[in-house]
């Protein structure tokens, strides 16, 4: 049976990606060696990692004076390395769900922080709006898609303070101004790539202001120096996104994937908000076009979860379920998720509906 895969990550990725990652498993570029055999100060693979840089810069149009890392450690890594390199008395985070908490925990081991703003009063369903940024703030730290409540950022904020951004779930989905950030990551297990590899796109200058002394491993600045190559990165992960980006700039680049994530979300939304026994958890207007929060009507909510989740994967969807903390499923629809896996998602809620409707 053919699988819609809709996991929240690690996730689906593009077809052409998976087969050239499974072909270089086998024989990188005809070398006779394995891309898992490979040292990493290899021209092979250091051809692989500028590429992967080049295309992040170039889909994202990065700005000069920035720089792109790959690194290990996932984006929860990041969330001790942001306050140890930028947090000297006081950081700002909005506070919109899980991830955003737990980067606030990191967060207040290295100084005061401030919950300039928060969703937490509705159970994250919306993205804050019309607070204001303290001006002495060491940096404002947002999350622009929230994975687990299906909340997103649709443009790109304001601040006067250096902005940093956990893009984990919604980067190269949308143009983003990278201009506006300090500091922008992610793990790549979401739209990027397999887990293992995590990315950071960091404007210098932003570096270097700390007082405290940071070990190598964790300072932004021995990976700038060495050019992610400080110690052994991951080299099979970042085989996997160039790939994925090769993918992105062959379809069109990101103008072109977000008018295609644009379509599949309304698809899906639209079956939300027109079948009975399903409702949209997330405020209209900041509804994620990454991950689709729906859950039983009130007619329906005495239905068992299972019921939905067992009818779809019947049918080849895998990873509906939602997560705990909001109930009832989630489809994740990342980039390289077909329109017609959406389709059919869409379909059998229709066909659950003719069964169950009373
Ligand atoms: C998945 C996710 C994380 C955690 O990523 P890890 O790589 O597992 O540490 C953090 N933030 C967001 C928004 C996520 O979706």
């Amino acid at each position: 049976m053919k699988k819609h895969n809709f996991s929240a990550g690690p996730s689906i990725l593009p077809r052409v990606a998976v087969e050239n990652a499974a072909k270089a498993v086998l024989d990188l570029n005809g070398i006779g060696l394995s891309v898992l055999e490979i040292s990493h100060r290899t021209k092979d693979f250091e051809e692989v990692l500028d590429e992967a840089v080049a295309l992040f810069k170039e889909l994202l149009h990065i700005p000069e004076g920035y720089s792109v890392l790959f690194l290990g450690g996932g984006a929860s890594m990041q969330f001790c390395m942001v306050p140890f390199n930028l947090l000297e008395k006081k950081a700002g985070y909005i506070n919109t769900g899980v991830w955003a908490k737990k980067a606030m925990k990191e967060a207040k081991l290295f100084g005061e922080v401030e919950t300039v703003a928060s969703s937490e009063d509705r159970n994250f369903s919306y993205i804050p709006k019309g607070y204001a940024i303290p001006s002495d703030l060491d940096y404002l730290h947002i999350t622009t898609n929230n994975t687990i409540f299906g909340t997103e950022y649709k443009t790109d904020i304001d601040s006067p303070v250096t902005l940093v951004a956990d893009m984990s779930s919604d980067i190269l989905s949308r143009p983003v101004d990278v201009s506006k950030y300090g500091l922008i990551y992610g793990g790549a297990q979401k739209n990027l790539g397999p887990a293992g590899v995590t990315f950071v796109i960091v404007r210098d200058d932003i570096l270097g202001k700390v007082s405290r002394a940071i070990p190598s491993m964790l300072d932004y600045r021995t990976h700038v120096a060495g050019g992610s190559m400080f110690n052994t990165p991951p080299v099979f992960p970042i085989y996997v996104v160039r790939e994925t980006l090769r993918w992105l700039k062959s379809i069109g680049g990101v103008p072109a994937v977000q008018k295609l994530n644009e379509e599949k979300a309304a698809i899906l939304y639209d079956e939300i908000d027109r079948n009975p026994m399903f409702v949209g958890t997330a405020q209209r207007e900041d509804r994620s076009l990454m991950n689709v929060c729906f859950v039983y009507s009130d007619e329906y909510k005495d239905m068992d979860t299972a019921e939905f989740v067992n009818f779809a994967k019947e049918r080849g969807m895998v990873g509906i379920k939602g997560h705990r903390l909001v109930g009832g499923f989630r489809a994740s629809i990342y980039n390289a998720m077909p329109k017609e896996s959406v389709q059919a998602l869409v379909d059998c809620m229709r066909e659950f509906e003719k069964q169950y409707a009373k």
